[in-house]
């Protein structure tokens, strides 16, 4: 078998005793060994520095350097080269020290053979391999490969030197990812460390190869970015990371899609000791504001911390101050023109920050189960609405109302809806329930039960699917749901006019929704040129800005008094 031979780096000033090491080395194995001189400490650091060595056999008195002093220096220049130190008879005590030094045997001179300073070079590589191993497990995390929380202290200290001397700014970003509890609960552990760690390879992605990142536990990540020139510069880097970690992945063969918020602290170092604590306390403000957002730290916030209502908090109160309404989205119908339904969408009137919109807000209601109880209220109100829109002439209008996937999941679903349409009078046949694509695939059994149950107790009621076309679902195993309606994703309409792909796409979607009996919606029509490609595919119905903005009951109402054809010019 032939090996590479061990480069060593033989320090050493001293010609006789240079001659006799390499003398023994080439006694152990004419081709184990490949040999470089240097009689100065000096000459060995340029060494080092332009090549890779195996190990160093070092010599203490050097002319440019004497004792423990050269190892330090030689390990602060070439940290992961293993060293053996050679010692004369006098001075073994030193030798000693020095493996305290950083480096990981010693030989004293002119004793042994050339066995011994064979089996001293491969104990001291094997040596500072394990050394190497056991501090990479003290400094980083196992999972996802990133920086512990000590090694972030420690890198978040020189930064703070570093830009100290420089006259710069360091950064902090603190950021965790929301709901993820809830992904862990539902998808179980080992989804939920595939999702750590790709959030962690999704971040590392980002940032540049200088800047720390470190996970602190948990789903807690922090991310030190050094040579800042302006503070603000940090809000478009935390966007990018913010919208890397929202893009989809998939998790045992599930889409999943998780959003995150990040704090952020940036200080001139002389102010740093609290800079971590400081991104913190912006993260929870990040956090309250809604999520998938980032926010800068901001002096006020040390008051805010001690009392930290976090958005569950907000929501509840919400709900008891009827902060939340609902707004209505237009379906039309394409081969008239004409309104035959409306898609109920939930908005928050925040007492400050105004309009507050669902992606915000809903996956809190989702990972504390507010959804339910705020789900049974959205059906009532639509239902109770549409029955007031009927009453006003208006019969046949559609209504249709989202269903979380959590809401979806409860026991007594079929009896509140039930429940709810007694109640408010509204005909069963004009309710439409949305589901999204990916339920279906959870659990198809249960999922099969629910619907069919729930078609059976409230006779005529509708189920359409939301967002089609982003989960991966074929559409022939929608034929085992007994569904009614399939509503293309706006991504799909998006690029009609750009992408031929997603005319195709679209264009199978509507044969075979067809060819399965269902009928089609399309969402987020914005442009004439996308209705007019929907129309000649013969997609029946669409939704989107093109005919009108989700809008209040009051402005939604007088939209249906006109009740012309809205589909103007392109019609
Ligand atoms: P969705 O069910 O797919 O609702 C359609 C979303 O697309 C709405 O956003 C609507 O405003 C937006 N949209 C409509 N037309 C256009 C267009 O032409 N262009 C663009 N770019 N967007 C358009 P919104 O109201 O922010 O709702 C977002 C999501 O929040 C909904 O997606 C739904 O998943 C969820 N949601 C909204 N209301 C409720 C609710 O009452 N209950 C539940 N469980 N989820 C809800
Ligand atoms: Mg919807
Ligand atoms: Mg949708």
């Amino acid at each position: 078998m032939i090996k590479t031979p061990i480069k060593v780096l033989l320090v050493e000033d001293n010609p006789g005793d240079a001659l006799l090491v390499r003398m023994l080395l080439e006694d152990a194995g004419a081709d184990r060994f490949d040999l470089t001189d240097a009689g100065r400490l000096g000459e060995a650091l340029d060494r080092l520095a332009g090549e890779d060595f195996g190990v160093v056999l070092l010599d203490l008195s050097l002319p440019d350097s004497h004792g423990l002093d050269t190892v330090s220096r030689l390990r602060a220049a070439a940290s992961r080269v293993p060293i053996v130190v050679l010692s004369g008879l006098t001075d073994e005590e030193i030798a000693l020290q020095a493996l305290q030094g950083g480096a990981q045997d010693y030989l004293v001179k002119g004793q042994g053979d050339s066995n011994l300073i064979a089996r001293a070079i491969r104990y001291a590589i094997e040596r500072k391999r394990a050394e190497e191993r056991l501090s990479y497990l003290a400094q980083y995390d196992h999972l996802t490969n990133l920086a512990n929380r000590s090694l972030f202290r420690d890198r978040l200290e020189q930064a703070l030197a570093r830009a100290d001397r420089k006259g710069s700014l360091v950064t902090l970003m603190f950021l965790d990812l929301d709901g993820f509890k809830a992904i862990n609960d539902t998808l179980g552990h080992s989804s939920g460390d595939e999702l750590l760690k790709e959030v962690a390879r999704r971040i590392e992605r980002r940032v540049r190869g200088s800047d720390t990142v470190a996970r602190l536990g948990g789903d807690e990540f922090a991310i030190i970015l050094e040579d800042m020139s302006d503070a603000q510069d940090a809000g478009p880097v935390a966007r990018e990371i913010l919208d890397i970690i929202s893009e989809p992945l998939v998790l045992n063969g599930q889409e999943i899609f998780v959003t995150s918020s990040i704090g952020i602290a940036v200080r001139p170092p002389s102010k740093g000791e609290n800079l971590l604590k400081d991104a913190d306390a912006a993260m929870y403000r990040a956090k309250q504001r809604g999520r998938d957002n980032y926010e800068f730290y901001t002096e006020e916030m040390n008051v805010q911390v001690s009392e930290r209502l976090p958005l569950e908090w907000d929501l509840r109160r919400a709900r008891d101050r009827e902060e939340f309404l609902l707004y209505y989205q237009p379906q039309v119908d394409l081969a008239t023109g004409k309104i035959v339904g409306a898609e109920a969408l939930l908005r928050w009137q925040h007492p400050e920050l105004g309009i507050v919109f669902p992606t915000k807000f809903i996956p809190v209601l989702e990972d504390t189960g507010l959804i339910v109880s705020m789900g049974e209220w959205i059906l009532r109100a639509a239902c109770a609405q549409g029955k007031t829109w009927q009453d006003s002439g208006l019969e046949g209008l559609r209504i249709a109302v989202n269903l979380s996937a959590r809401q979806f999941g409860q026991e007594n679903l079929v009896e509140t809806v039930v429940g709810v349409l007694k109640e408010t009078g509204f005909d069963p046949r004009c309710l439409e329930l949305e589901i999204t694509e990916s339920l279906l695939m959870n659990d198809v059994e249960a999922t099969s039960r629910t619907l069919n149950e729930l078609k059976g107790s409230a006779p005529g009621i509708r189920i359409s699917i939301d967002d089609f076309g982003t989960g991966y679902s074929s559409l022939w195993r929608l034929k085992t749901f007994p569904i009614d309606l399939l509503k293309i994703d706006r991504s799909f309409v998006r690029d009609l006019a750009t992408d031929p792909n997603d005319v195709v796409l679209a264009e199978a979607m509507i044969g075979l929704a067809h060819k399965l009996g269902l009928e089609v919606i399309a969402e987020g029509v914005e442009t004439g040129e996308q209705l007019a490609y929907l129309r000649e595919r013969g997609c029946d119905e669409a939704q989107g800005f093109y005919f009108s903005r989700p809008i209040p009951a009051s402005e939604f109402g007088r939209l249906l008094k006109g009740r012309g054809s809205l589909l103007g010019a392109s019609s």
